[in-house]
């Protein structure tokens, strides 16, 4: 970066934090008691698709989309606000804390906290990582890193390709980072996170039949090699070096 973009980018990042404040500021005063009732009923959003449903065509169609966003995603945050209701000390926490420690959580509410709580944690990492102008590989600290433990980038799609095609039933694939700084495959059954694992998921792969069904049918392995034309490396990178840093801090 030079030095104007750098300027450039402190000034609209100042002029962001600035309205940020006068929004929050602004909403809080304004803020009604019904409205405090309907956000404490209701702690967890759905986030929007950071894209247009189409965006990812033609590796994942608009349909697809919708009804995994729409309909699949929103029912986990629905459930997990259902689950959280009336316990106003698990519903002031973030999704990742609540899945990072399930055992914190009460007994009779920790199979909906795993799973729908799963489900949001999971789906909104999702997201994030696909995107119309990834695909290729990471270059980088990451790249770098990946080389390392897996020996090559297509070594290691080919590692991620077989776990994926490995989970019987509904689950996922997941890049993880340990505490220890170590990259790994592993998979996972449902919605269970790496997170309840101790591990920091770096890159997901969703292989629920709801993920794929209506392209794909039946071909699981069509879909998984048409996710690497989508993901955003740019993203992953980015949130790989913080993941790294926060391990080493
Ligand atoms: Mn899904």
């Amino acid at each position: 970066m030079n030095r104007r973009s750098a300027l450039k980018s402190l000034g609209l990042t100042a002029g962001l934090v600035a309205a940020g404040n006068a929004f929050e500021i602004n909403s809080w005063s304004q803020t009604t008691p019904a409205q405090t009732a309907a956000s404490a009923a209701a702690p967890f959003t759905l986030p929007p698709l950071p894209y247009a449903y189409d965006a990812l065509e033609p590796y994942i169609d608009a349909t697809t989309m919708h009804l995994h966003h729409d309909k699949h995603h929103a029912s986990y945050v629905d459930k997990l606000n259902a689950a959280v209701a009336g316990h106003p000390d698990l519903a002031s926490k973030g999704v990742d804390e609540l899945v990072a420690n399930l055992n914190a959580v009460p007994e009779e509410l920790r199979t909906a906290i795993r799973n729908q709580g799963g489900g949001h944690a999971n789906h909104s990492f999702w997201w994030l990582i696909l995107s119309a102008n990834g695909g290729a590989a990471p270059k980088g600290e990451l790249g770098k890193d990946i080389d390392g433990a897996f020996g090559s980038f297509e070594k290691f799609q080919d590692q991620l390709s077989k776990a994926a095609g490995s989970v019987f039933g509904s689950g996922w694939a997941w890049l993880t980072l340990s505490r220890e700084g170590t990259l790994k495959i592993e998979t996972s059954a449902n919605q269970d996170s790496p997170l309840s694992s101790a591990r920091t998921p770096i890159l997901g792969l969703d292989v629920w039949e709801h993920a794929y069904y209506l392209k794909y049918q039946n071909r699981r392995p069509e879909y998984v090699s048409a996710f690497f034309h989508i993901v955003n490396w740019e993203f992953v990178s980015g949130h790989y070096a913080d993941a790294k840093a926060q391990h080493k801090g």
